[in-house]
């Protein structure tokens, strides 16, 4: 994987525990849609001098590259001794997170409110969706003069949208009988004064973004809370954010790639993939064929046989970076009583005897020692015997590459919700985690 060397970042200081949560609230706050976290993203490999490389043009070897396909991307990070068959360190997490997205022809509405149609995207708690001020974002197809289709991106971070919550004096059992809401009637925003005429929204939306309305081709847009990430807690011991499922291990992957890709015998790969919340299959999903094709393509360009790349993948292990779920102080008895899962406890080993986790004694043993060389205390996560449990990317990249793979990730409160909680210690812990596990 040996290629010409590329110009590297300055070495930076080591950021404080405090530096890392709030860079993660930033970027967090910077990246509303899957498309907006892997733009961030990119922006950040550039700045530490990785190069873009183009899926449709021809590669050439490249020691710190990345490429990226939608709310998808591939970096990798080879060091100046890299040969065809050195072991790889992957890192692998997703971009997307649960929420409501805008329907094709989106206006509808009532009484002189006019709204927007939505489907539920993955397992959203859509209780946390109500009575907040929604903000749009994701992509637009877009026509251009000589027939040539383009993607552009689209952020309109302002109050549009809410879907407002039904007050009690008209459901006076709510409390006891627990909130109900049907998908289709109870969780359209209103977002204007008047009639929902078809073509409403596509006309405010080309005016926002200064385009014809009729170049609009379709859309992949979605609803953001407003309210930035905030350290909260009487000592700012949390943060409170959307989307630290799963940002928050982009987040701590990129750190590592940044402060440790390619820095030693082996070569490290980082893997953000989308679609992640409803099943990974997709073009971008990591059910798709987007890594395992960067791989190949990557292992052609440094002159390596197919051959070299199975030898490579044979040695190599990867770290599927994804939420656990703490320990609730509210709701204790929902979780495994001898492995309590603590915020700010450290990195958090997945794992479940039925392959819902990829994690096995192997790779747990891996991650212990890559939060020993870090010098962070870890944990360890197993669901309740009666409660089914939930899974991730892990299994499903242990499947397309065939290597040992650890589930671990950071623990968190509200999985799911519109506004999560996680610790303001641990994202700091968890970067000098994959740093480490980089360096292994
Ligand atoms: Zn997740």
């Amino acid at each position: 994987m040996t290629g010409p060397s590329q110009p590297r970042s300055t070495p930076r200081s080591q950021p404080s525990v405090s530096e890392v949560c709030d860079d993660l609230g930033r970027f967090i706050d910077a990246s509303p849609s899957p498309y907006h976290a892997v733009a961030t993203a990119a922006d950040r490999l550039v700045a530490a001098g990785f190069v873009e490389l183009v899926e449709t043009a021809a590669w050439e070897p490249v020691d710190r590259g990345f490429v990226r396909r939608g709310g998808g991307l591939v970096a990798w990070a080879a060091p100046a001794t890299a040969t065809p068959a050195m072991p790889l360190r992957v890192i692998g997490a997703h971009t997307d997170s649960p929420n409501l997205r805008l329907k094709p022809q989106p206006d509808s509405g009532a009484v002189g409110i006019a709204q927007l149609g939505v489907e539920v995207y993955g397992g959203a708690l859509l209780n946390s969706w109500l009575d907040r001020d929604l903000g749009l974002s994701g992509r637009i197809a877009l026509a251009v003069d000589d027939g040539e289709v383009i993607e552009r991106l689209v952020l309109i971070d302002r109050p549009v949208a809410r879907v407002a919550q039904l007050a009690i004096h008209l459901d006076r059992e709510v409390n006891e009988r627990g909130l109900v809401l049907d998908r289709q009637r109870h969780l359209a925003p209103m977002w204007a004064e008047g009639s929902a005429e078809p073509g409403t929204f596509r006309a405010w939306i080309a005016s926002e973004l200064g385009v014809e309305a009729e170049g609009i081709g379709g859309w992949d847009l979605m609803f953001h809370d407003l309210s930035p990430a905030r350290r909260i807690g009487v000592d700012e011991c949390w943060l409170a954010a959307p989307r630290i499922d799963n940002l928050a291990s982009c987040h701590a992957g990129l750190e590592a790639m940044v402060r440790a890709g390619g820095s030693a015998d082996r070569v490290a790969v980082l893997a953000l993939f989308d679609h992640e919340e409803v099943g990974s299959m997709s073009a971008t999903g990591a059910q798709g064929a987007l890594l395992p094709t960067v791989l190949a393509r990557w292992n052609d360009a440094a002159g390596g046989r197919p051959d070299d790349l199975h030898r490579a993948l044979a040695a190599s292990v990867c770290i599927s970076a994804d939420g656990a779920h703490a320990t609730h102080p509210n709701h204790v008895d929902r979780h495994e009583p001898d492995h309590r899962v603590v915020l700010n406890g450290g990195p958090v080993i997945k794992r479940n005897s039925n392959e819902r986790y990829a994690t096995t004694s192997l790779g747990q043993a891996i991650a212990v020692e890559a939060c020993r060389a870090a010098g962070v205390p870890h944990q360890v996560f197993v669901s309740r015997t009666d409660l089914a449990c939930g899974s991730t990317i892990g299994p499903i990249t242990a499947a397309q590459l065939g290597i040992t793979t650890v589930d671990m990730g950071l623990a968190q409160l509200s999985m799911h919700s519109a506004r999560e909680l996680c610790g303001a210690r641990d994202p700091a812990m968890l970067a000098a985690t994959l740093t480490a596990f980089l360096r292994l």
